[in-house]
């Protein structure tokens, strides 16, 4: 078994921008910018965006956070996007979801300029992956593309089963995973809550990427011998043994399941650390698009 190291190529891929960036910069070139929006106090979205932000620190990006009252209207954060579709000197914003239920998610998510949608979200974005054109890829399924091509693992003719049918990971894994191109051209069967014989799916996997939010779901008996297997999920469960009194875990049960696979991701370790840095290669391809650099 082979561990997919999200932590060694993240590492990689930041050092590989922070050598653009530098590159650029040495030519007289402005740093790439990334904005991100939070709206209200969410514990877990500052820590998300923080991470973020760190990063883009990392490879030497210029960024800002904006923190909105919970209470800003509709039409003030639609202002606000207007303004940053406008300011030439951001190349990619995120708006950090969730958003306060008075605001309507899709409606601010499609006033995002197209080519400063970083997170990929925007219907024509999406549109575009389906269709395998160049587009932003949102950031988790392009982590996870990165990790199989970094790893070099075949997909060609592959049973893949994708585990969750979310809008920002399962539905865009399963139809790049059938695009017909590497890391493409697999036999994708998207299971969801109301799949049947999801285990003997599972089972008769080569490739499993599970993103359900189900602590430890996925066991030894619905992992073939040899199969990859990723793993999304990152929830918190209860450890008495923790000072913290808790940690977190996957969507598999690493301790059963590992022995049986040829690839595994580690959670925390894996996947999560992959959304990030996948974050700052939509927003390096954002500014590079934009000035003609590449
Ligand atoms: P989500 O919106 O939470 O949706 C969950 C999906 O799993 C739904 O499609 C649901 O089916 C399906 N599901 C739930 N229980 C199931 C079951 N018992 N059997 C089969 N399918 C089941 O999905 P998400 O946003 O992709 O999040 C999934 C997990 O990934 C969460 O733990 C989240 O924290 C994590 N995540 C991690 C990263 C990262 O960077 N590592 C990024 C994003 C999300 P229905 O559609 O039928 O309801």
């Amino acid at each position: 078994m082979q561990l997919l190291d999200g932590k060694l190529i993240s590492k990689e891929i930041k050092k590989e921008i922070t050598e653009k960036v530098k590159s650029y910069k040495s030519k007289g070139l402005r740093a790439p910018n990334l904005v991100a929006v939070i709206v209200g106090e969410d514990p877990a979205s500052q820590y998300y965006v923080n991470s973020k932000l760190k990063s883009c620190e990392q490879v030497g990006f210029d960024s800002e956070n904006i923190i909105l009252d919970a209470s800003i209207s509709e039409e003030e954060l639609l202002l606000l996007v207007e303004k940053l579709n406008k300011d030439d000197n951001v190349d990619g914003y995120i708006i950090q979801l969730p958003l306060p239920n008075h605001i309507n998610s899709e409606k601010v998510l499609q006033a995002i300029d197209p080519i400063k949608d970083v997170d990929g979200f925007h219907p024509e974005n999406l549109g575009k992956l389906i269709l395998g054109l160049d587009t932003f890829v949102p950031a988790t399924p392009l982590g996870i593309i990165e990790l199989i091509k970094r790893y070099d693992i075949p997909t060609d003719s592959k049973n893949v089963c994708v585990l969750g049918r979310s809008n920002i990971v399962g539905k865009p894994m399963s139809i790049l995973l059938s695009q017909k191109a590497y890391p493409g051209n697999a036999t994708v069967t998207l299971l969801h809550s109301r799949s049947k014989d999801l285990e003997k799916k599972l089972a008769e996997a080569d490739i499993i990427i599970a993103a359900i939010g189900k602590p430890l779901f996925v066991k030894e008996n619905m992992v073939k011998d040899g199969a990859v297997v990723i793993d999304v999920g990152i929830n918190r469960i209860e450890d008495k043994t923790r000072k913290s009194g808790s940690r977190i875990v996957g969507d598999v049960d690493f301790d059963s399941v590992a022995s049986k696979c040829s690839y595994i991701t580690p959670v925390p370790g894996g996947v999560g650390l992959m959304t990030v840095s996948s974050l700052l290669l939509n927003t390096i391809k954002a500014y590079e698009t934009r000035y003609g650099h590449k």
